[in-house]
């Protein structure tokens, strides 16, 4: 029987599709070990969902439907509800597979959706960047975004970034507000094949690091590893949203 569970955002809507999504899947609700996870909300919603069910993630079906802000991660409409219980009920679901940064805190494994982020926004933050091993450059900044190819059109985008394809298994580099002198001359946005290890070592003290919507709590760390990993996260696909119309529906417009 499949086991199925909710990540939802805390609004009566929200709560009205779960209560309506539970008398029309056959199964049985799973907290703990769920084949399939409903997430209804936004991006914010589908980000929450994914870390909850780290553990597991290769495991599970993510199911988005979006009753917030036009999302990149939210594949379906409260309209498609119908269309969407037909073809989880007659095993047709297609599905989609969005890698996973690998962060590695002083040794310490996380994973990340969209993007790590070390970051002062009072003071410069001086970190040295290395690829595989080999030093690149000094940065003098409010701090580094590094982000997935789904993570590009998100705070990567705000910072300058290219938007990546989301097939592309390459992660991206982008520094917040760099401070370039003649002293300190500095490159970016800087896009890596999944291959390489990036390398951020801080070399001033009092900064934040977070991994989507997660404050992590750490400070006067020696280094921060980063890659693209095999794990990936598994999204129901609706065929109707291409890449290129989620990045005309969110940035274009008509
Ligand atoms: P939020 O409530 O501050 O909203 C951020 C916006 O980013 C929302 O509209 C959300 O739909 C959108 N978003 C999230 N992931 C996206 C993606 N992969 N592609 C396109 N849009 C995306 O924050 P939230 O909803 O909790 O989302 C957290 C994310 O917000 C972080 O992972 C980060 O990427 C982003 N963020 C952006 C900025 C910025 O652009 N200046 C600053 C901080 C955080």
């Amino acid at each position: 029987m499949m086991k199925y569970s909710f990540v939802h955002r805390d609004d009566s809507y929200s709560r009205q599709i779960k209560d309506n999504l539970i008398k029309r899947i056959d199964g049985m609700i799973d907290d703990t070990n769920p084949d399939i996870v409903f997430t209804i909300g936004g991006d914010g919603t589908v980000l929450d969902a994914v870390s909850k069910y780290m553990d597991n993630i290769e495991h599970i079906l993510f199911v988005t439907i979006h009753t917030g802000n036009l999302g990149f991660y939210t594949e379906f409409l409260p309209s498609d509800i119908d269309l969407m219980c037909h073809l989880i009920k007659n095993g047709d679901t297609e599905y989609q597979s969005y890698p996973l940064l690998e962060i590695s805190i002083d040794g310490h494994k996380r994973y990340g959706l969209n993007e790590v982020t070390l970051s002062n926004t009072r003071h410069l933050l001086e970190t040295s960047i290395y690829i595989n091993d080999e030093f690149l450059m000094k940065t003098r900044s409010n701090g580094i975004c590094v982000s997935t190819p789904t993570g590009s059109t998100a705070y990567n985008k705000s910072l300058g970034g290219a938007v990546m394809d989301h097939q592309v298994e390459a992660y991206q580099l982008t520094l917040i507000a760099p401070f370039e002198t003649i002293k300190s001359r500095m490159l970016d946005p800087i896009v890596l094949s999944k291959r390489n290890k990036l390398t951020i070592k801080p070399l001033t003290g009092h900064y934040d690091i977070s991994c989507d919507r997660c404050y992590i709590e750490e400070n006067s760390i020696n280094e921060i590893d980063i890659t693209l990993s095999d794990k990936k996260v598994k999204f129901m696909k609706n065929a109707i949203h291409t890449f290129t119309s989620k990045l005309k529906d969110k940035f274009i417009g008509q």
